[in-house]
């Protein structure tokens, strides 16, 4: 007797800087493709608010790697297409927006031991269903056979004003020279690390978000995907 044919899920890696529109593309992405949404930038979060929580040193890369290796990170999609995101058990999802999570995040993320935990766990949340995954080497390193590539890009002008207004609206006390100064310190960690920097991958389809709204993005990815 044959197997029954199960459908093939279907991986959508969306890479870039951030504030090139990565999160709010992903997420309505997978809303109208029914796809699970992964935030995998939202694991390296939570992991930094543990360390911040018990004093982990920062700089100490095998703490970090054996704190990578005692964590529970969980990700749930929410029925709005937001995400919930589990550390211990705990929802952490407003926690790990925190100007001092961003602050130190890539510091953490650049550690080879954590990205090493991270990838078992991004491609263990990949196999679960079709999903759209969005972070820095989701094309690259993590699901190099990705079915569809994106790299999100922005002028860094436009970036910083999204940044900016994405945290008043959440009512950071921030100015737009704190979130110049984080950009291009988290723009110049994540692309020059040696471990799985932020970069394009050569079959990535390249969208230029300056002057775009999000429904154009929205649709330009769609059609791509449909193709
Ligand atoms: O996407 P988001 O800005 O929330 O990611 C926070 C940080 O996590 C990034 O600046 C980067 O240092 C790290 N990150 C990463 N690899 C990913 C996703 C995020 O290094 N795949």
């Amino acid at each position: 007797m044959s197997s029954p044919i199960r459908p093939k899920k279907l991986i959508i890696a969306v890479d870039g800087p951030a504030g090139a529109g990565k999160s709010t593309i992903a997420r309505l992405v997978a809303k109208r493709m029914n796809f699970l949404y992964i935030d995998t930038g939202a694991m390296y979060r939570a992991l930094t608010l543990k360390a911040l929580r018990k004093a982990v040193d920062i700089s100490n890369a095998a703490q970090l790697t054996r704190l990578a290796k005692n964590t529970r990170i969980d990700l749930e999609n929410n029925p709005d297409g937001s995400i919930k995101v589990l550390l211990d058990n705990e929802d952490v999802s407003l926690d790990i927006r925190k100007p001092e999570i961003t602050k130190f995040v890539s510091d953490v993320a650049k550690v080879r031991g954590v990205r090493k935990e991270m990838l078992h766990l991004q491609r263990r949340f990949g196999g679960r269903a079709s999903c759209v995954l969005d972070g820095r080497d989701i094309g690259t390193v993590v699901f190099p056979n990705a079915d569809r590539k994106f790299f999100l890009d922005a002028e860094f002008k436009a970036r910083v004003s999204r940044r900016h207004k994405e945290l008043k609206e959440n009512r950071e006390a921030v100015t737009v020279e704190d979130v110049k100064k984080d950009l291009k310190n988290r723009d110049t960690i994540d692309s020059s690390r040696k471990c799985a920097p932020l970069k394009k991958a050569d079959d990535a389809i390249y969208v230029d978000t300056t002057r775009m709204t999000i429904r154009e993005v929205v649709d330009t990815v769609l059609g791509w995907v449909n193709h």
